[in-house]
């Protein structure tokens, strides 16, 4: 399998290639030449695979550059009932007729997110290894994903993790997360200021091409290809598990923010797999859910972008849809550069007036996707009414938009499984607001909060980082 840029300045690259690299060199985004197609006969033979087994095989169509015993070895490792809590890897539940949850969360970290970086911390480690290779991972985090990365990374040898977060704005849990883990290679910066601060010092030293070649400065951030191929495989097994037979069809409603899931979805779709409708769920932050409606792609500034009680999804723009709008406008680098000079200035782009059989109604049509978007007091009440229907079901905020937008455009008869993004233990203050309790604590995360904490304060200031950096590296 070769990978291009969705801006056309990338000469074709194999996948091993790509693993380590953020944005393409052009500032496009890497994408497969083309989508493997999997017939009925190899849904028929994947139907009833254990999840391993599944993601071997799906992950090798996109990483043929690995040879298939130590791919298969990758997998296997991590995809293990240790790490994910049960064999299942993950289980779906059934919250009604017609919906289900599929557990996504029960990795180290709690959110979905694990499920594909424990697959990234072991890919790249086989790379490194094999080439001898070092590699610094310069990180900005609000919660989930900075965990998530130093759980996956942790221990690993030719990795370093630096993980800036803002001091003193992350909550209780997420920060014990992070800053009680033991290891030497993950170091924890707690910059004085805001998430955005810490965002604009990874820029400014990822920008500077001689600093970022001399420490060997990478990133895990969401626009990772191999992150997005991992995902691909849980719409697979969620498909197999909430069907009967492969004639089926089964929707999938994804609580999104960068667009990193779903489009993992999309992908899943394209390659074959029954999905009728791809269901995007959003916050009060609704670039995504206003685009899908109408068309027109609208970019918020910082100041827009609204503080929420599902804050993993508040973004102001959605990062990996640039790899939806390439296949939406026929996978044409020169249309997909134009479209992206807008969305650079911050005017974004209007598909709404297309005609004939580009017409935004059909294309969307065409390929499945319809939204929806929920509030604060929508997902406290969805939370009420889960936990009274079935008290052993406690949702998070993020999965509760999801089954609150699930609930809302599911049709008489289609199956809907909405994923779940993250458990509630990691959310409190908003569970207690909506259940006048504490979430409940999946086992071994008891007392996480008093164990010694690892991490060190620094202005918000790009030299004062670098030091940090030349000092370990
Ligand atoms: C990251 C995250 C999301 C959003 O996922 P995207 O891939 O960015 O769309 C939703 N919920 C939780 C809990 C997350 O951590």
């Amino acid at each position: 399998m070769d990978y291009i840029s969705t801006r056309g300045g990338m000469s074709p690259q194999r996948f091993c290639d790509i693993l380590l690299m953020g944005l393409a060199p052009d500032g496009g985004l890497v994408m497969p030449t083309h989508y493997p197609r999997v017939d009925r006969d190899q849904l028929a033979a994947w139907r009833g695979l254990s999840y391993p087994a599944l993601a071997f095989e799906i992950v090798r169509l996109f990483a043929d550059d690995i040879p298939a015993d130590e791919l298969r070895d990758i997998v296997e490792r991590t995809y293990r009932a240790e790490v994910f809590g049960s064999a299942e890897i993950a289980p779906l539940t059934r919250l009604e007729d017609g919906l289900f949850v599929e557990q996504l969360s029960n990795g180290p970290t709690l959110a979905f997110k694990d499920m594909a970086m424990q697959l990234l911390g072991h890919l790249f480690e086989y790379v490194l290894v094999k080439r001898g290779q070092q590699l610094n991972i310069l990180g900005a985090t609000s919660g989930d994903t900075g965990s998530a990365a130093e759980h996956a990374m942790r221990g690993r040898a030719n990795i370093r993790v630096f993980m800036l977060s803002p001091h003193g704005k992350m909550s209780a849990f997420q920060r014990a997360q992070m800053f009680s883990l033991p290891d030497e290679n993950i170091h924890n910066l707690a910059i004085e200021g805001m998430f955005d601060d810490c965002q604009d010092i990874v820029k400014a030293v990822s920008s500077d091409a001689e600093f970022k070649a001399k420490h060997a400065i990478g990133t895990v951030n969401s626009i990772n290809w191999a992150r997005v191929v991992a995902q691909v495989v849980y719409y697979f097994h969620g498909y197999f598990a909430a069907s009967d037979s492969n004639d089926q069809k089964v929707s999938f409603c994804v609580p999104s923010g960068n667009f990193g899931n779903v489009c993992a979805g999309h992908i899943a779709r394209q390659m074959g797999l029954p999905i009728d409708r791809l269901i995007v769920a959003t916050n009060e932050n609704d670039v995504l859910d206003e685009f899908f409606r109408t068309g027109r792609y609208r970019p918020r500034t910082g100041a827009e972008t609204r503080v929420t009680s599902s804050p993993s999804m508040d973004i102001s723009k959605a990062s990996n849809f640039e790899r939806f709008i390439f296949d939406l406008v026929g996978r044409n680098p020169v249309a997909l550069s134009e479209l992206w000079r807008g969305v650079d200035k911050g005017t974004g782009f209007d598909l709404s007036a297309l005609e004939g059989d580009m017409m935004f109604a059909e294309v969307s049509r065409r390929y499945g996707f319809v939204s929806g978007r929920s509030t604060h007091a929508d997902r406290l009440a969805t939370i009420r009414q889960v936990a009274a229907e079935t008290p052993a079901r406690v949702l998070d905020p993020h999965t509760a938009d999801g089954v609150k937008v699930a609930r809302e455009l599911r049709r008489p008869s289609e199956i809907v499984v909405c994923l779940e993004t993250a458990l509630p233990a990691k959310f409190a203050e908003t569970l207690r607001e909506a259940l006048a309790q504490d979430p409940p604590r999946p086992a071994g995360f008891e007392g996480l909060e008093d164990l010694p904490q690892r991490f060190t304060v620094l202005p918000a200031d790009v030299s004062a980082v670098k030091q940090v950096i030349e000092a370990h590296t």
